[in-house]
């Protein structure tokens, strides 16, 4: 299968020059020339299969014309070691929680699958060593640190700005060790994403390394995404609840949603979508409009979402060829501020006991707002609550408990690179390695 950028004016790739390459040439994004259906027995009997065996099945659609079939299901089966489950939260609205990964976001899943993908291209063709960069204000730097620990032949260098990410997520890429090496720059994150650009447009270092990204926009980490959307509907149909779904997206870039529209493509039977957004309200504007005026972000309490230009609106626009009312007739919006979504988590936590993180809280409380009679919602619950313990305590005057697994990388020994933020430092140190 061939990928084509949304700006068309860049040739046609393959799946291994889109995964290297991340962005296209003319700065568009890959799309697959083809979506291919699945077929009507899939989806009969998509309820009495695993959550693994589902996904290969997805994935083999995807990617099974340039991966070797047994090599594609080891890699979805190492992807997805852990499930997914849809929780009940109250009469019609369930929560499916994504954040059963190794970091507890759902990026776990796409960061994984690309590594895994990335080596499997790596050795097939005899390379080099593979550096991937990362630039991250959190979360991106742990899922894609921890999908990547391990995987021979790569070696990921996570930039991060000094002092502005959280312990929690500090612990996360810090203490790995491995093929994992955390750069501390004394800067911004601008800085840090600064670095990262200047590092793929020099020439020297080009040729001193092998260097890619791994950036939210890749193929690989993006359309693994889907797999999601078919175990929210297998767990809906199971209780009987597969008809009228709506699935309910909380949205920064719009790669998770983008997504769940190719799943729609391919013939999951999801009624309707919703992106839910907090404050950061350019696409919400844009289905009332049909104007895309992207602005500056919003901090807001749901951080990963606070993006004024999403990437993946080209993507979506590609996908529906513009046509804004098609575009609005499967995807509604909805828009919340800080105050709404406080309000929100301590709604759903006195009347129904779940603890909603803050980006959870926007898609669920989408779904009271939007959700028709006769309907079953299904909001994605992006991230566990214990990522944003304080924000998450101090709203409900509770004392979130921190998951196993998130305290043992608390445990771990802190080590990373002190950066300045010139370039010649970093380029430096890189050429030394
Ligand atoms: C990244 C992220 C989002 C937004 O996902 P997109 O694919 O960028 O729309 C939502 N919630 C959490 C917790 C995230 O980390």
């Amino acid at each position: 299968m061939k990928y084509y950028s949304t700006n068309g004016k860049a040739p046609l790739a393959t799946l291994e020059e889109a995964v290297v390459r991340g962005l296209a040439p003319d700065r568009g994004l890959y799309m697959p020339e083809r979506i291919k259906s699945l077929s009507g027995s899939f989806f009969e009997e998509i309820d009495k299969m695993s959550f693994q065996e589902m996904a290969c099945h997805v994935a083999q659609a995807f990617f099974g014309e340039d991966v070797e079939e047994k090599a594609l299901n080891d890699i979805v089966c190492d992807t997805l070691a852990f499930d997914t489950p849809a929780v009940k939260v109250e009469e019609n609205i369930y929560s499916l929680e994504l954040f059963h990964g190794p970091t507890l976001a759902f990026k776990d899943v796409g960061a994984r699958f690309m590594a895994r993908l990335l080596q499997y291209f790596i050795r097939k063709e005899g390379k080099k060593q593979v550096n991937v960069l990362v630039a991250t204000s959190g979360d991106t730097g742990s899922a894609v640190a921890n999908g990547f620990l391990g995987v021979e032949g790569i070696h990921v260098y996570v930039l991060y700005p000094k002092g502005k990410v959280s312990n929690i997520q500090e612990s996360q890429f810090t203490t790995l060790g491995k093929n994992i090496t955390a750069i501390e720059v004394d800067g911004v994150f601008d800085d840090c994403q600064a670095l990262v650009k200047s590092a793929f447009m020099d020439g020297e270092l080009n040729a001193h390394m092998n260097l890619t990204s791994a950036n939210s926009i890749n193929v690989a980490r993006f359309l693994p995404q889907a797999f999601y959307y078919f175990n929210a509907y297998a767990q809906m149909k199971r209780l009987g609840k597969g008809d009228n779904m709506v699935i309910c997206v909380p949205s920064g870039n719009f790669g998770n949603i983008t997504a769940g529209l190719f799943g729609k493509r391919m013939g999951l039977p999801v009624k309707r979508f919703i992106a839910a957004n907090n404050a950061n309200d350019i696409f919400y504007n844009y289905l009332q409009s049909g104007k895309y005026e992207p602005k500056p972000s919003i901090q807001t309490l749901a951080n990963a979402m606070d993006v004024g230009d999403p990437s993946n609106f080209a993507r979506i626009i590609d996908l529906y060829k513009g046509c804004h009312a098609d575009i609005s007739a499967e995807i509604s919006g909805a828009t919340y501020s800080d105050e709404q979504i406080a309000q929100t988590m301590r709604q759903c936590h006195a009347t129904t006991g779940y603890v909603l993180d803050p980006h959870g809280a926007c898609g669920y409380q989408a779904l009271k707002d939007l959700l028709h009679e006769g309907e079953t919602g299904v909001f994605l619950e992006t991230a566990h609550p214990a990522k944003f313990k304080e924000k998450v305590d101090s709203i409900l005057q509770a004392d979130v408990q921190i998951p196993e697994r998130l305290a043992e990388f608390m445990k771990g020994k802190k080590l990373s690179v002190p950066m300045s933020a010139q370039f010649s430092d970093f380029k430096e140190f890189l050429l030394s390695r």
